[in-house]
């Protein structure tokens, strides 16, 4: 039947505070780690869906900076916003205004190269045969560039370069009548890491991969009143962003589980036999917020628990112990306290740095890695100092630092990292670099210490970094005291350990990658 009317609306983009060009040189992003790709947020049945999941975003702002996106549900059609920069630049009170209903999905996108444009950006929303449809995703499709290439000799055409538009070309193309059966027929044919929020007039649908490489958990939000009678029911890349809202963490969403969420309730689905868990262990490394419980163990305690493990395997004798802010806090905590080593802030963190500027002409000492941190002179003259961070993968900010805090007067500086060394891309939804370009593939710690020009350089061991994670108890669980094996350990390690629990698998278009599984 021939369709009068569009059920799905998307704001100019014009308005947004972004073009779709890409953004300019982002100090926040030029420093020395791995990045998340994104945070999703999902709200169901709240008369302010828009400026709950607004704010969700907001506190998952860390997962992504790129761009940032709503969809939302009326009961009947769609409305759709999305634009490049942070949340607060990408949505007004007027766009917000303009994204009615009692649904909602969100987005925040990390960028990533060669893809850093409005296009891009999340949540996709489509109409299609069977109504509208609008999906945002955590994670990467290890087959994405397989399934496109299919997909695309079977004549669909692609409006983006994101693997998540794979998904959307796949619900549509189900033969199934209802959603979740459409949806569970498109993740049959995909492989990866992924935490998706579908969202259709009335339903919303979380899914997470069989591996639960991504995290995804669920809350409620309860009734207020007159205005809000009912519960309503959220989903979050983390639960910092239920805290923000005032919603109730719930659990996890089981690796393989489908969670719809309708006016009916909420039912589980499992999609997928159990595989062996494999959540990203650099979750609690760096990626999630501190504040934030993984699995039920609470991010901030894993972290100082790395710390205590580092001054187990690599204790030195020194006067103070600095953390490189905001990431490394915990772990010099913990390093710290288990040596009996006063902690200071040695560097002070800029939290203001915008997402563009220009380098002046005149070559100003350290100026990239300054507008960031500065080193506070009298904690560190004549000190021995150590300085925790929690990862390196280039080495380039590390050396820069090292070199500030000694133009400040330290008399020796010993770097201490809470995690083994990067050696191994990830492909399952974190923007790294290219193998060669990750120092310790192809450097020993003697060489890199050279490099970066410490005194003393030690890395927390794979064995030692699971161990910790398996000490930090969780509300259910009982802390584990033995230390796991890394394979088996219920986590995914591959960046440090080469050891991908899912091939990587690229058409000719993008270069042919296929790792060790
Ligand atoms: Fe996380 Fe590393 Fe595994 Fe990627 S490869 S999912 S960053 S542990």
């Amino acid at each position: 039947m021939p369709r009068t009317r569009r059920r799905l609306v998307v704001l100019d983009p014009a308005t947004a505070c972004g073009d779709g060009s890409p953004p300019g040189s982002d100090p926040a992003h030029d420093d020395d780690h791995f990045h998340d790709h994104c945070g999703v947020f999902a709200i169901h049945g709240h008369t302010e869906a828009a400026n709950l999941a607004y704010l969700g975003l907001h506190a998952l702002q860390h997962r992504g900076q790129e761009s940032a996106g709503i969809v939302t549900s009326d009961g009947q059609q769609l409305f759709a916003h999305r634009a490049m920069g942070l949340v607060q630049d990408a949505f007004s009170q007027d766009q917000l205004a303009r994204l009615p209903g009692r649904l909602a999905i969100g987005h925040v996108r990390y960028s990533t190269a060669g893809g850093s444009h409005l296009k891009n950006a999340q949540p996709f929303a489509v109409d299609y045969a069977r109504g509208s449809l609008a999906v945002c995703h955590n994670g990467n499709l290890t087959n994405a560039d397989e399934l496109r290439a299919e997909l695309e000799a079977r004549g669909s055409i692609f409006q983006s370069s994101s693997d998540t538009e794979v998904l959307v070309h796949l619900v549509a193309m189900s033969g199934a009548a209802a959603i979740e059966d459409r949806v569970a027929d498109a993740l049959a044919r995909v492989q990866g890491a992924y935490s998706l929020l579908f969202l259709t007039e009335d339903t919303i649908l979380a899914v997470r991969d069989p591996m639960g490489i991504r995290p995804l958990c669920l809350g409620i939000l309860p009734a207020s009143g007159n205005s809000q009678r009912r519960d309503a029911h959220v989903v979050a890349s983390e639960p910092t962003a239920f805290d923000l809202i005032g919603a109730e963490f719930v659990r996890d969403v089981e690796p393989g589980e489908m969670i719809l969420i309708d006016e009916s309730g909420v039912r589980s689905r499992r999609l997928a036999e159990q595989a062996p868990p494999h959540m990203c262990v650099f979750e609690f490394v760096y990626f999630a917020r501190p504040d934030s419980r993984l699995g039920g163990k609470s991010v901030y305690e894993v972290r100082k628990t790395l710390g205590e493990q580092l001054a187990k395997e690599h204790p030195v004798e020194a006067d103070v112990v600095i953390p490189v802010p905001d990431s490394g806090v915990p772990s010099a905590i913990g390093y710290a306290a288990a040596l009996g080593i006063p902690f200071e802030m040695g560097l002070i963190r800029s939290h203001y740095v915008g997402r563009t500027f220009i380098e002046p002409q005149q070559s100003i000492r350290h100026f990239g890695v300054r507008l960031k941190l500065n080193p506070v002179e009298p904690i560190l003259r004549g000190k021995r100092v150590v300085v925790v961070d929690d990862s390196m993968v280039r080495g380039t900010t590390a050396r820069k630092l090292v070199k500030m805090v000694r133009d400040a007067g330290a008399r020796e500086v010993h770097l201490r990292i809470s995690s083994p060394p990067t050696e191994w891309p990830c492909y399952y939804g974190i923007d790294t670099p290219t193998r060669r370009e990750l120092i310790a593939s192809s450097h020993s710690v003697l060489e890199i210490a050279r490099y970066v020009t410490v005194d003393t350089l030690g890395y927390l061991s794979l064995e030692g970094m699971l161990a910790a994670v398996a000490r930090v108890p969780t509300p259910e669980v009982p802390a584990r005291p033995a230390t796991p094996p890394a394979a088996g350990s219920g986590y995914c390690h591959a960046c440090f350990s080469g050891q991908y629990a899912i091939p990587f698998v690229a058409t000719a278009r993008k270069q042919v990658r296929l790792v060790g599984v």
